[in-house]
Formats: C-alpha cells, structure tokens, sequence
C-alpha cells in the first residue's frame, strides 16, 4: 500500500475481530481470561496493551517504515522512555536548539539522574564528530529544529554515531512522516509528539516511540517494557482520536507545506523582515540537506522582524485569524512571540516570530499578514 492508503486502512483490523469500518473503543480496562487461564500475549490488562493502543502502534510504525511502536500520553514521555533505556554514566549528545520540553527533562530528571550531557551545534558534523566520547550511547536529533529550523544530516549523524557505537533518536514531530522518515535514513529511532501534526487539531495530547524493522539490539522491546513498566500509556479514547486523525494526515501535511511556501516567499520580500527561517526557501544554510532528506519542508517557519521585542509583540497582536499561541499543527493558524513563550532561560532572538501554518485559504492569512504588519 501507499502511504495515503495506509494513512486510513493500516492497523484497523488489528485485534478487531468485528467487521466495524470505523473500529470502536474499548473502555475496559480488563479483558476476560480463557478457560485454561491467560495465556502469555492475550489482551489482560490496559496498560498492558489495549486494542485502540495496538490499533494506533501499528498505524505509527507503519507510516515511518519501521516495525514496532510504542505509544505515550504525551511526547516528554515517549522521551522519557527512550532516556530511561541508557544507564548512569552513559553519555548523550543533544542538539543546542533542542525542543525547550526536552531540555528540561534532561536538565531536572536526566542529569539529577546520572546521564551525562553535551549540548552541541548538531548540524554541525564537525561538531558532533569532536564531542562523541567513549561512553557516548546516544545522539538526539531534531531537523527541521526550533525556531530556527536547522538542519541536521540525519543519515551523515547516524553513519558516525554507529562507527562509534552509539545510536540516534530522531524527533520527527515538525516534519512527520509524510515530509521525512528517518529510519531509512540510518536512525536507530523515531520520536512523536502526536499532539502536534499526527493529532492535527489541537486537543489531543501523546507521544510515540518508533524502532525498525529488525530489533536485534532488542532496544523497542525495552522502550515496550518501560511504556508498560512507567505506565504514560494514552487513554484508549485518545488513541483512537489520533489513529481517525491521522487517515487525514497526507493530505493535511500537502496543505501545511503549500501554505508555509507561499507565506516564507512572501516574508522573504517583505521589508518589515529582516530574515525567514524556511528549509524550502533556497537562502536556508540547510536547503541542500533538506532537499536530499525531506518530501516537503513543512508548516513551521520563523522569522526575524525590523524591531525587537515590542514591535514583535505588537505585529502578533495585530492579527485577525492568526491566534496568538504555542505549539504547531493543528489546522488553524498559529503564531506568537517565541522568548515570552520560552521563559527566562530562553537566548531566542527578541524579534523573533514563529509561526505554524495551518490550512486556511493562503490568500486570507496573507491578507492578517499584511495587516499585522502594518
Ligand atoms: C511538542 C513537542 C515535544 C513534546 O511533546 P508533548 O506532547 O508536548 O509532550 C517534543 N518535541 C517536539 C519537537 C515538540 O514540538
């Protein structure tokens, strides 16, 4: 099957044994035992396994070319579980830019834990080459990053990683696998924050943790172990949400890239900006790579406007369709100044505006664009 094919047929008749079309959910969360007893692999517990959850894994790891998956009731949990698989004293590179949820988990629970950390400029293979160590277990990469959208070679990293024996993680919450799948390109895992475009409407939290095909080094089956063990599991009523979201995801994901396109050409020219942070627009510094590892260069962009920070704050405030929020991919448009929204620690640019293009008419936000910006 295709991917669009997929996007809607793949994992519905997981443990459905019914000829639903659009599979229920199951709210039990207990499942009765056979005669002779339970048998190892039957349904028992939920947070165990459920068929909603089963239903969704299989869908997720279907879409990234992977096998296995594991969902979570949010995406720091999903990273929870992949941290939780290093040991204290195993060291980790983390990309500088890292997602600002993620930081902090390494900051408050991963460090105080016993994992040593290296925050580096990841695009940078020189950079990363000089700071693996010998008890470097881990890479963590996140391409496009946030918010200036730089790009890390996902195949050149995962190469060097594995000369070294270490393994990547890839974050592939702003392209999704519609625009990017790292596990063709050499990374050991994939990370979601299904809150974002695999949910696509704002108002479903989880996460999700995708290994490949082969699990050799039995690394899914201890992400399965501690998903099970440390219980983040996602309601089977949000399981089911994300799986009915996602069978609209590609075509979504066409729509979020044709928007951003058209509104980082329209940035580029417009002389209230000083700079757009778009991996599409040829003036990226990560345009090359991206051409070569992405499908399509997503819905996120940022940009650096005349001014600093009141005149950042006044431009957000000024639009009419555009909310005024965090987070990204949903349907609706959002944008918002990017330092207030970071807190204190932040070193984002004060003029720095980013914004999630979602999918209404592209002519109606670049008409709230040009009336913001004025
Ligand atoms: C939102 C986000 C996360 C964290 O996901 P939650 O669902 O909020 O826990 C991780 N990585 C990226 C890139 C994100 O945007």
């Amino acid at each position: 099957m295709r991917f669009e094919t997929k996007a809607i047929h793949s994992g519905t008749d997981v443990a459905n044994p019914n000829p639903d079309v659009v599979p229920p959910i199951h709210r039990s969360t207990v499942f009765e035992h056979s005669k002779e007893g339970h048998h190892e692999g039957d349904l028992n517990y939920t947070r165990v396994a459920n068929p909603n959850r089963l239903r969704l894994e299989h869908l997720i790891a279907d879409l990234e070319d992977g096998q296995s998956c594991a969902a979570f009731s949010s995406g720091v949990a999903a990273a929870t579980a992949v941290f939780k698989t290093l040991r204290p004293g195993d060291h980790v590179l983390m990309p500088d830019d890292v997602y600002s949820g993620n930081g902090r988990l390494v900051n408050e629970v991963m460090i105080p834990w016993g994992l040593e950390f290296d925050f580096i400029p990841m695009a940078d293979l020189d950079e990363v080459e000089q700071a693996i160590q010998e008890n470097t277990k881990l890479i963590w990469i996140e391409t496009p990053s946030n918010p200036l959208l730089n790009i890390t070679d996902i195949k050149a990293v995962s190469d060097l990683a594995h000369e070294h024996g270490a393994i990547t993680c890839v974050d592939n919450t702003w392209p999704s696998p519609v625009n990017q799948k790292p596990l063709n390109l050499n990374a050991d895992l994939v990370l979601h924050s299904t809150t974002k475009y695999f949910g696509g409407h704002s108002d479903i939290l989880g996460g999700a943790v995708v290994g490949p095909n082969s699990d050799e080094s039995g690394l899914m089956e201890q992400v399965r172990n501690l998903q099970i063990t440390m219980g983040a599991v996602p309601s089977p009523q949000d399981c089911w949400l994300v799986s009915r979201s996602t069978r609209t995801l590609p075509y979504r994901m066409r729509g979020h890239n044709e928007n951003a396109g058209r509104l980082a050409e329209f940035f580029k020219d417009h002389p209230r900006i000083d700079q757009v942070f778009y991996p599409g627009l040829e003036s990226h510094n990560g345009h090359e790579i991206a051409k070569k590892q992405m499908d399509g260069y997503g819905g996120m962009i940022s940009f650096l406007i005349d001014g600093g920070r009141n005149e950042a704050l006044n431009i957000v405030a000024g639009s009419q369709i555009i909310s005024r929020a965090t987070s990204l991919g949903g349907v609706e448009s959002t944008w918002e100044h990017r330092r207030s929204s970071e807190g204190p620690d932040s070193t984002t640019p004060q003029n720095l505006i980013r914004i999630s293009v979602g999918l209404e008419h592209p002519e109606d936000l670049l008409e709230d664009m040009e009336r913001a910006l004025n």
